[in-house]
């Protein structure tokens, strides 16, 4: 584990360095724990001012004859605004510190905080540490990759092993999902998905999984995923994981993961500065991926069912068509007016064929659907849609909680009139750029059984970034996974 639990600051063992978080007082910084042993040292220090403590800064202070030869102030801004995420981010900073000058082995007395629980800051600062550890290094040679790696992160204060082994599963999750996504896409095709697949079942006793191939997809008569697979050399795969936590509860939540794994728009193909990310169209996916790893690692007591329609959105003489039509797996058809909205239509036949199969007592859907959720919300909230109020609070309060945020956009009848076909039941794409994410939204909805609580999340802001930040430091996040296992662990 790369984490260990230490019940008090006297027990500490020797290390590299000791972290001594910080307010920002009236006075310049004020310590939020300070161990007795380093009172005389540290307190001169902060009295002169010198440190704000600003969120995320960091002062390196060289320490006499300690357990530890130096010591980082970090900042964790205003205590009355201190939050969960503020904490991710702060403890995000000092492992970027760390990592530049090679301190492994680190001391972490947990602050206290007014209002915040301990088991909260502990995990939040586990967090922060965890995700911010992550670098995504294999093509790069010796020269150029980081040579920093610990296990060596002591937690001082009311941090115990529970905690550890949970945060550590839903850490494996996360980096799981973020390797997917990093992933070349000449690798993690939706062969290579199906791979990944088996090996996870191999690994996890408790995790099932079934790949279905194309002629499954024919004979379940899935229109519109195999239309969307036409295009490429590499055949499709519906990936069907099974996980059950409570084997004696019949709940039972399915999510579905859009697993395009490179999209190159198909005959309306993308431009030069919209295709070169197109790896990162299976994010959804590989959210599911992680989910159900982190999901088994922590025994959660929950029963899963996710689902990952996976296949490459091409471009040959195969390629599906603008302007032809296709049945869907639930009899519906629709007509194509743009092949670049192909996310919408695999899911729709795996949502549609899940619910069939499995009869669940609730779906969520995550997928990197439009670019229009970006125009709206930017990479700073994921957009969601919901067609039940006690899904759609829990799902509010797990993005305040894990710092992966997501606002509710509508989903009113009244846009259904931008999907209508003069030749199909629906049109997979709307002909005005006007409420582009919900129209997609709208369309799923098509799909989902009435009175079936349903959310489904548009990630494709979120999912893979501009710019590394925070205690992101590659473009995969793995938005979903930290998410969906806080929303699942509420769920009576
Ligand atoms: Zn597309």
């Amino acid at each position: 584990m790369m984490f260990k639990a230490v019940p008090s600051v006297s027990s500490r063992p020797k290390g590299d360095l000791i972290v001594i978080p910080c307010f920002k007082g009236k006075k310049g910084a004020q310590a939020a724990t300070l161990p007795a042993d380093l009172k005389s040292e540290i307190t001169p220090i902060l009295e002169s001012g010198d440190f704000s403590a600003k969120l995320g800064s960091t002062q390196l202070a060289y320490l006499s004859e300690k357990k530890e030869k130096r010591c980082i102030l970090l900042g964790l801004g205003d205590e009355l605004s201190c939050d969960p995420e503020s904490i991710r981010r702060a403890y995000g900073a000092l492992i970027k510190r760390c990592q530049d000058k090679k301190w492994k082995a680190i001391n972490v007395p947990m602050p206290s905080v007014k209002g915040i629980q301990a088991d909260v800051i502990a995990t939040a600062m586990m967090e922060g540490i965890g995700l911010c550890l992550y670098l995504y290094e294999k093509w790069k040679s010796k020269d150029n990759q980081s040579t920093f790696h610990t296990d060596s992160i002591h937690i001082i204060g009311k941090c115990d092993s529970k905690m550890i082994s949970k945060v550590e599963a839903t850490l494996s999750g996360v980096n799981f999902a973020r390797d997917l996504v990093n992933g070349n896409a000449m690798d993690i095709t939706p062969q290579g998905l199906a791979r990944e697949a088996k090996k996870l079942a191999a690994e996890l006793k408790s995790v099932k999984v079934t790949v279905r191939n194309r002629a499954f997809l024919e004979k379940e008569k899935m229109g519109l995923f195999l239309a969307v697979a036409a295009g490429s050399d590499v055949d499709p795969a519906l990936i069907e994981f099974s996980y059950r936590g409570n084997p004696r509860s019949k709940d039972l939540t399915m999510v579905v993961g859009k697993g395009v794994t490179f999209d190159t728009g198909g005959l309306n193909l993308k431009p030069t500065n919209f295709i070169e990310d197109m790896r990162s169209d299976m994010g959804g996916g590989a959210a599911v991926f992680g989910l159900i790893r982190a999901a088994a690692l922590m025994k959660l007591k929950v029963n899963i069912v996710g689902l990952i329609p996976a296949t490459e959105n091409a471009i040959g003489s195969k390629s599906y068509k603008p302007g032809d039509v296709f049945r869907a797996y639930s009899g519906k058809s629709v007509e194509i007016t743009n092949t670049d909205a192909e996310g919408r239509l695999i899911l729709a036949d795996a949502l549609a064929y899940g619910q069939k199969t499995y009869s669940p007592s609730r779906v969520i859907d995550l997928a990197t659907l439009t670019g229009a959720i970006v125009v709206a919300l930017g990479e700073e909230y994921a957009g969601f849609y919901s067609n039940d109020e006690d899904l759609a609070k829990l799902c509010t309060k797990a993005g305040e909680v894990t710092g992966e945020r997501v606002w509710r956009m509508p989903i009113h009848s009244d846009y259904k009139r931008y999907m209508k076909s003069d030749i199909a039941d629906l049109k997979n794409a709307s002909k005005v750029r006007a409420a582009g994410s919900i129209t997609a939204a709208i369309f799923l909805q098509e799909f989902i059984e009435s009175k079936m609580p349903w959310i489904h999340l548009d990630i494709a802001g979120t999912a893979f970034l501009d710019k590394p930040r925070d205690y992101h430091q590659t473009l995969a996040t793995g938005m979903g996974v930290r998410l969906l296992i806080d929303l699942l662990s509420r769920l009576k």
